[in-house]
């Protein structure tokens, strides 16, 4: 159960594992099926839908039915929401225009869990799942409806992409949740005199999943907690870290339709085509010498894009460059927008969201930029190991867990492949930018390192089988 699914409805990394795990327990031999909301981008993309269920007023939206469909650019059999009333509107799926939750926030979602669990339960009588696996906030309250539905029911496994978003709301909305009485209790969803979904489904899944072993240790303090620290910790024998895997059908710079001149591990020299379009497309100097420092981000506080402008002063005085790809914080756009008003050629911005690109600055960069202040797991430094574009990341979460800092012992080793900082301060990130250009100066050891980062492996193979795992567990 997740509100997005690549490549129909994205905006984060949530909507990667969405299309890739499922698909991934399909090629195990499970019958995993998705339900997601039907966004009209979701509608507009299915064919041969079945309704399995229909309902004149759901949760106060209005008609909506259950299909089974399939979907075009979904490999996996899925079931949709439709609901004109909860989900028919354009933009983005969470905030309105102005950046502010839709108000319905906990009718939609709340409908999204009920659909979930109704599922669950054997709504379509042709799958019966055993296992509910819910992902963030938004499917978040299946898991409580399915506690309340007695012993005849799946086991459920809430998988937290990001706990910084929990999905909370004042107390008034519980009523129109469908649940019983008994949930809104401490020791239930309510959460500072309200309800928070994300707590309802730590508090009654059966098992908790995140993505990294090193962000299910984080969000057990305070720090990363967002008050749930507690309960976290109380269940930390059902808490299981999982990293993320990178769909290489997408990410594989051998086959990638955006790489102008394709390479891999035995002909990085061709990367170089990537590096000159690059420069080309972002309007800064064609020059094969300047380390080029990539960035591809939403650009928020978490992902630490203001340390980035801070460090702007650093990469234009070590003769680098940026090219950075993202849209969000309008202060970080601005304050990007004028690093490049003031360093034309050396540092360029391109605000908003765009696939191809993204693609174009994994494998034309020599060094991607993960600054974040927090990450769950993060999926750009994976990519960036496979096109040899070595990261330089903070050591938080899924970054600490996926790349191994040029230490010395690592370097001697073989095993390094990237760039580590430890504070979430602009001198430590400027300090780590100016020691990657004086590794840059030593092309051997950066070519060694590049082959070892493209030789890591984070398929989805792997994290389906540690998922794979939890299921039988809990089956
Ligand atoms: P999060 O889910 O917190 O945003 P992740 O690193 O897990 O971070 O996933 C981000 C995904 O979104 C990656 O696939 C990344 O390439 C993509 N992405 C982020 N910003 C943009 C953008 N401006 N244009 C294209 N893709 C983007």
């Amino acid at each position: 159960m997740t509100s997005e699914v690549y490549p129909v409805i994205k905006t984060g990394g949530l909507a990667d594992v969405s299309a890739a795990l499922p698909a991934a327990l399909r090629t195990n031999g499970y019958d995993a099926r998705i339900l997601m909301p039907g966004y009209p981008a979701v509608l507009a993309a299915a064919k041969e839908a079945e309704v399995v269920y229909e309902d004149a007023n759901l949760f106060e939206g209005g008609p909506a039915r259950i299909l089974a469909a399939s979907i075009t650019g979904i490999d996996v059999p899925t079931y949709v929401l439709e609901s004109k009333g909860l989900f028919g509107r354009n933009g983005n799926p969470y905030v309105d225009a102005q950046g502010l939750g839709w108000s319905d926030n906990h009718l939609r979602f709340g409908a999204l869990s009920w659909a979930g669990a109704t599922l669950g339960l054997g709504l379509d009588p042709t799958f019966v799942p055993d296992i509910v696996h819910a992902h963030d906030w938004q499917a978040a309250l299946a898991p409580a409806h399915l506690f309340f539905a007695g012993s005849a029911r799946p086991r459920t496994l809430i998988t937290i992409h990001n706990l910084a978003y929990q999905g909370w709301f004042p107390k008034h909305v519980f009523p129109h949740l469908g649940l019983p009485a008994a949930a809104f209790h401490v020791d239930g969803l309510e959460f500072h005199d309200g309800v928070s979904f994300m707590k309802g489904g730590l508090y009654y899944s059966d098992r908790i999943g995140t993505v990294s072993k090193t962000y299910a240790q984080e969000i057990q303090g305070r720090e990363q907690g967002y008050g749930l620290e507690g309960l976290l910790s109380h269940r930390k024998r059902d808490l299981v870290g999982i990293v993320n895997g990178v769909d290489y059908g997408v990410w594989e710079p051998s086959r990638d339709p955006h790489v102008p001149a394709r390479y891999d591990v035995r002909s990085i020299d061709k990367k170089l085509a990537s590096k000159r379009t690059l420069q080309q497309r972002f309007g800064l100097e064609v020059d094969d010498d300047a380390p080029l420092f990539g960035l591809v981000s939403r650009l928020t506080w978490h992902k630490g894009i203001d340390l980035v402008v801070q460090a702007v002063p650093t990469i234009v005085e070590q003769r680098a460059q940026l090219a950075l790809l993202g849209s969000g914080d309008p202060t970080y756009e601005y304050g990007l927008s004028k690093a490049q008003a003031d360093h034309p050629g050396r540092i360029a911005v391109q605000l908003g969201y765009d696939e191809a690109l993204s693609h174009l600055v994994q494998a034309g960069a020599d060094v991607i930029l993960v600054p974040s202040r927090l990450e769950p797991c993060g999926l750009t430094q994976m990519y960036a190991l496979r096109y040899g574009s070595l990261p330089l990341v903070r050591r938080t979460g899924g970054l600490a867990d996926t790349v191994v800092n040029a230490d010395p012992e690592a370097l001697l080793s073989g095993r390094a492949t990237g760039f580590v900082f430890e504070h979430a301060t602009a001198e430590a990130l400027s300090g780590t930018i100016a020691w990657a250009c004086r590794n840059w100066q030593d092309r051997a050891q950066w070519r060694r390192m590049q082959r070892t980062a493209m030789a890591q492996d984070f398929g989805w193979a792997h994290a389906a089988k540690k998922y794979i795992e939890v299921y039988e567990g809990l089956r």
